[in-house]
């Protein structure tokens, strides 16, 4: 949409960022650190945010060796014809895990293939490489924040860091965003917000990071991109496809 004439601005940040999941929190948290002011917004209500990277198993794919996983990754999407460049920063997001693990996750990851015998992610030993027979299969690894799943405790890692910056980064639930706002060349250059049965425009002066997850609650959605009629989702109850 685009501001009215007699519209105005009701808050301006740098940074706006939809979606307080996972990737929301990681984008406000890096955005913040950069020296940004940053809103947060989510649909759901205080304790329920945290959309599926909350339910789910916590798990981090990752590897030990660029060149091999590289090839695995390769075998593994073929014959798709996959971006080079897109695989390729993939793959060294991967490698670069355990590291970023201990410079922003607080501690050195658990690796679930430096420990074999733990009998509390013995299902994940299994489950690592899909694909086992394909080259570089080998340094595939799943990495955790401890030896448990399912447990939301990657997640409240990622939330608290947002909450230890909130200085800089404000938070407000029951908040879903409506529509993205564009100046006459298309440039986006805020949200508008509904909180308490109101409308808010806000201006986002750096950008707008959308971060609102799939559509999986929205049976119209699920029935024309999925062709299912019946389908139930096992997570968050808040994620409908705004995006
Ligand atoms: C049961 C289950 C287990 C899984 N296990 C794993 C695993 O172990 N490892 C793995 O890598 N992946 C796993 N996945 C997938 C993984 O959970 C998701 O890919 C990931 O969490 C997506 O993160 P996200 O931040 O993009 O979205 P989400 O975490 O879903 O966050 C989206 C957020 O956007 C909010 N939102 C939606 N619409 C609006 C709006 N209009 N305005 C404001 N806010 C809005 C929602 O409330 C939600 O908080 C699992 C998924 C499920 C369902």
């Amino acid at each position: 949409m685009f501001l009215k004439d007699n519209e105005s601005w009701n808050a301006t940040y740098d940074v706006v960022v939809i979606g307080f999941g996972g990737a929301g929190a990681t984008a406000a948290r890096f955005a913040a650190d950069k020296g940004a002011k940053v809103l947060l917004v989510d649909s759901a209500p205080e304790g329920h945010e945290g959309g599926n990277t909350r339910y789910c198993g916590q798990i981090v794919e990752a590897g030990y060796d660029y060149e091999k996983l590289k090839k695995y990754y390769q075998k593994m999407t073929a014959p798709l014809d996959l971006d080079e460049q897109v695989l390729e920063t993939f793959v060294k997001g991967m490698v670069n895990l355990p590291d970023y693990f201990e410079k922003y996750l607080g501690g050195k990851a658990f690796s679930v293939k430096n420990n074999p015998g733990n009998k509390n992610v013995a299902m994940l030993a299994y489950m690592s490489a899909e694909y086992p027979e394909f080259e570089g299969a080998d340094t595939n690894d799943d990495l955790l924040v401890h030896d448990q799943i399912f447990d939301a405790a990657l997640w409240k890692k990622l939330r608290q860091n947002v909450l230890d910056r909130s200085d800089k980064i404000d938070v407000l639930y029951s908040t879903p965003a409506k529509h993205l706002i564009q100046d006459t060349d298309k440039t986006i250059i805020g949200v508008q917000i509904k909180n308490k049965g109101k409308l808010f425009n806000v201006h986002a002066k750096n950008g707008v990071v959308l971060a609102l997850g799939g559509f999986e609650n929205n049976e119209q959605m699920v029935q024309d991109y999925l062709g299912e009629t019946n389908l139930l989702p096992y997570g968050t109850l808040y994620n409908n496809g705004d995006g």
